[in-house]
């Protein structure tokens, strides 16, 4: 059954008020505009609307709601499952909002909704300030904090979303409301973990924290050790202080050797960090050792080069209330047969300050996960799709027993409502249903992982 999409034979009365551009499909800039990180995701917007304020976003969301278009909000775009664009709807882009203003005294930072990492670290870091954000520097603000927010220093300093003191939204009437404990408390709730499905998050308010710099880096070694390096990986991870962030992951190096990389970050000098990251040393000994003392916004673009924009991706993932020796066999045998060299397997250990908050405090439930499994399977040949998403999905099926759920950011292509429940236990799903009911009874937004109205 093929659907009919609305068709908009005027755009006038959107382009005449709108401050920033609508690209329309004859644009100039309209292929690279549509374009979203997973370059599997091939979508033809009606129209991409780059809104400069909060009004171009009122009017934006009217137009689209009065023309029935379907709406994407785009942030940073890294949605793996290509939620920041849609198939004849309307994009809502704030990637020219992303201004950074910080108060050292106070010590928050107010970040415009199309922000991305680089932007916050660059301003907050400028007064030896910082708070937890992605590992990535181009990931969006709006994307990663509204699903929880995971990062090198969240162990130390919480999620992204458990530093959030606020936030300024349009909602789906087109009225504008600020969120935060005191005022609008359900849906400021709802928005920490519960994504983008309550309205475009035009502003966040975030609480910052001191940033000396981290110790950290890389320590690699050969994957023939896998299986004892990842155990011994586990070991470190579970003993380790909140200072230290720490992941590990199963991926080729650059020249194209299998390797295990430890990712360990401490929040502070090398003698403080020394007793805490030596084990991760003398495990091996290590091909190579790449840590050093950075700057936050240093680390914070390391990995970048390793993940840009324009591959076929395909994300699988499962928290995991523990790592065990069973565990992790079932992933090094997975991740060593791995069809693309460009595929990693990255193991990320929760626990710390993400732990210690309530489960029923904020929308991202999974506080008692040890660590996150991200299967991230990518090439660049649509012609090796089939094989490479195949490996993915027995790699995860084989790991469905040590499941405790799913992380929303980590949802991908082909994840269903099912995998949307498995993102919220059952009373957070309940509730998030219950604010979705009363802020957006209709579904307006509906292009994410999406909560029915209860
Ligand atoms: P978009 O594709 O623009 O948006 C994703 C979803 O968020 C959409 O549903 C959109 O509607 C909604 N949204 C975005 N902005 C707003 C807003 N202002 N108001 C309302 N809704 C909004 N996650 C982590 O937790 N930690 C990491 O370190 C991390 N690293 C990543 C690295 C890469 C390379 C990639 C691709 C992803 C990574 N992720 C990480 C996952 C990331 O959190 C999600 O992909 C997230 O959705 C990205 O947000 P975005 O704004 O860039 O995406």
């Amino acid at each position: 059954m093929s659907t009919v999409l609305p068709s908009v034979s005027d755009w006038t009365p959107l382009t005449s008020k709108l401050g920033g551009t609508v690209i329309l499909p004859d644009h100039d800039a309209y292929d690279a505009t549509r374009a979203v990180w997973n370059g599997m995701i091939d979508l033809r917007p009606a129209a991409i609307a780059r809104c400069k304020s909060v009004e171009d976003v009122q009017s934006a969301v009217e137009f689209g709601r009065q023309h029935g278009l379907e709406l994407a909000i785009r942030g940073g775009g890294h949605s793996a499952a290509g939620l920041g664009s849609t198939e004849g709807g309307l994009v809502i882009d704030l990637s020219e909002m992303n201004a950074v203003q910080v108060d050292p005294e106070a010590r928050t930072a107010v970040v415009q909704g199309g922000a991305k990492w680089k932007d916050v670290d660059e301003a907050t870091t400028a007064h030896g300030l910082a708070t937890t954000g992605g590992v990535i520097s181009t990931t969006g603000v709006g994307g990663l904090t509204l699903g929880g927010g995971i990062g090198t220093i969240m162990r130390l300093y919480g999620l992204a979303c458990d530093n959030l003191l606020s936030a300024e939204l349009v909602l789906a009437t087109g009225e504008v409301v600020t969120a935060d404990s005191t005022s609008h408390p359900d849906l400021f709730w709802a928005l920490k973990g519960g994504g983008g499905n309550f309205g475009v998050v035009t502003e966040f308010t975030f609480r910052l924290h001191p940033m000396p710099g981290l110790y950290g880096g890389m320590i690699l070694h050969p994957r023939e050790n896998a299986l004892a390096a990842i155990r011994h990986f586990r070991d470190v991870a579970l003993n380790a202080p909140d200072e230290l962030g720490i992941f590990a992951a199963l991926l080729h190096s650059p020249e194209g050797l299998p390797i295990v990389a430890y990712l360990p970050w401490y929040v502070g000098t090398e003698s403080e960090a020394s007793f805490s990251i030596e084990p991760l040393r003398t495990f091996g000994p290590p091909m190579a050792d790449l840590t050093a003392q950075t700057p936050y916004t240093v680390e914070q673009t390391s990995l970048d080069e390793g993940f840009p924009p324009g591959m076929h991706v395909y994300w699988k993932s499962h928290f995991l209330s523990q790592l065990t020796d069973e565990a992790i066999a079932t992933i090094v045998e997975h991740a060593n047969q791995a069809p693309s060299p460009l595929s990693a397997t990255l193991l990320e250990t929760m626990g710390g300050a993400v732990a210690r908050v309530p489960v029923d405090a904020t929308a991202f439930p999974h506080r008692d996960a040890a660590f996150n499994l991200a299967i991230i399977t990518r090439w660049l040949d649509p012609a090796d799709s089939d094989v490479n998403i195949a490996w993915a999905r027995s790699f995860f099926d084989a790991m469905q027993s040590f499941s405790s759920g799913v992380y929303v950011n980590y949802l991908g292509v082909g994840d269903d409502s099912s995998r949307v429940s498995d993102a919220y236990a059952g009373a957070t799903h309940q509730r998030l249903r219950q604010v979705k009911r009363q802020y957006d009874p209709d579904n307006l937004f509906h292009r994410n992982q999406n909560l029915l109205p209860a």
